[in-house]
């Protein structure tokens, strides 16, 4: 069955689907960069940016992607030789720790089950056991898009009010930001890390870090810091090239402005809610499929469980045939596994995950689990009845958006 026709769906997790208003608002020739538009709409997307990620901090953007801003997230905060604690339940959690020992950091790694979020418990025995409060920062996801489990933020900042520690809460919102209910400030996060291609629905090459006081002063405090990745200049600037170290990223710029209407106009709890709507409708179709096959979720428990990423196995080598399969043959393509089994493992061939970020409503969730139980059905794999009719009825329970959608159909005219 051919592909060509209608409309494909990317539904890996980031980058994520574009929505025409952002391709619209990026399709334009090259603005002037002294004056006028681009200078006075840049200074609308920073308020923008701080009510997605619901902080009064500061942003500093830059050109570059996820792994960018880790880097700029460690060289703005702890110097080459500071200890900080690296919380790892994942792939993505293990790789910004890997940025930091790579800048010199004494890196200290709990290994934590990817299946799960991390139990604050230990985090406040290990900040305990740091009796000389030697730790400069915590480091951990929100979510962790290998294995897909989310981090209970508010709790490991409980957990170091507790342990009564000093460290800067960092955390990386890549893969959450827009999608999983994330409130910086409430929950007592000194710096967020986030990225413009998952929940924030624009090409890949922008990044973001958001800075709490504590954490500036912490910059402040640094003698030497890298000058591109510098923080002060980005959100202190004295002239609008210091925003970006150089050459604003005009079209990527046009594109989040665009993006950040649709977020402005659901409002950010709608946006919250709709991710949360959707995901229980893909878990619904799974839960029903595994009754009778071997789908399985990577997170056991509900609630430890993304909203914008959902990790799966199916068993080898039926995750990449059912890939392979529905990409071929529906226009559908799914993500491939990771953190789950090493990349030369044959095991590896059994995981795969669905993204569920951003620009995603029901209709299209339905596509995807329509799609999937084809795949299933063509390479043979057994499944459970009545998938497709659970998370339908989730959807209809829920009744997504529908005030937020009507404001949104007029709200982007770029
Ligand atoms: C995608 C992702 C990254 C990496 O982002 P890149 O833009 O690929 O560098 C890091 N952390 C998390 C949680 C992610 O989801």
């Amino acid at each position: 069955m051919s592909h060509s026709f209608g409309r494909s769906y990317l539904a890996i997790p980031g980058p994520s689907v574009i929505p025409d208003q952002v391709l619209q608002a990026m399709h334009r020739a090259s603005p002037n960069i002294y004056e006028g538009e681009l200078i006075d709409m840049v200074d609308t997307i920073y308020p923008d940016l701080c009510y997605a990620a619901q902080t009064a901090g500061r942003a500093a953007i830059y050109i570059g992607n996820g792994h960018a801003a880790w880097e700029a997230s460690i060289v703005n905060t702890i110097a080459p030789g500071d200890k900080i604690l690296a919380l790892c339940n994942g792939s993505f959690g293990e790789g910004w720790a890997d940025t930091a020992e790579r800048l010199g950091v004494d890196v200290t790694r709990l290994h934590l089950p990817n299946s799960a979020g991390i139990d604050a418990a230990q985090v406040e025995a290990a900040l305990r056991a740091d009796h000389g409060k030697e730790f400069r920062a915590v480091i951990l996801t929100h979510v962790d898009t290998s294995g897909s489990a989310r981090n209970p933020i508010a709790d490991i900042r409980a957990a170091m009010d507790a342990a009564d520690h000093p460290a800067l809460l960092m955390v990386d919102c890549i893969a959450s930001l827009g999608c999983d209910r994330f409130e910086m400030d409430a929950w007592g996060v000194d710096v967020t890390v986030a990225a413009c291609q998952k929940g924030l629905m624009t090409p890949a090459g922008m990044s973001f870090v958001f800075f709490s006081d504590k954490a500036i002063a912490a910059r402040r405090g640094l003698t030497h810091v890298s000058p591109y990745f510098d923080c002060l200049p980005r959100i202190e600037p004295e002239l609008f090239y210091h925003k970006f170290c150089g050459t604003a990223p005009t079209h990527h710029l046009f594109g989040l402005r665009a993006a950040l209407d649709l977020i402005r106009a659901e409002k950010i709890e709608n946006t919250w809610a709709r991710h949360a709507t959707l995901a229980n409708a893909i878990w619904a179709a799974v839960d029903a499929w595994g009754q009778d096959g071997p789908i399985r979720f990577n997170v056991a428990k509900p609630e430890h469980r993304s909203h914008a990423v959902t990790s799966l196995s199916i068993g080898a080598p039926h995750g990449t045939e059912l890939r392979k399969w529905v990409e071929a043959n529906v226009g559908l393509t799914l993500g491939i596994g990771l953190g789950l089994a090493p990349f030369d493992d044959p095991a590896w061939h059994g995981n795969f995950r669905f993204g569920h970020m951003g620009h995603v409503n029901g209709q299209m969730i339905m596509g995807l689990l329509g799609g999937v139980e084809a795949g299933m059905a063509a390479i043979g794999l057994g499944f459970g009845g009545g998938g497709l009719s659970a998370a339908a009825q989730v959807i209809a329970a829920a009744g997504v958006n529908a005030d937020a959608g009507a404001e949104t159909a007029g709200c982007c005219t770029g």
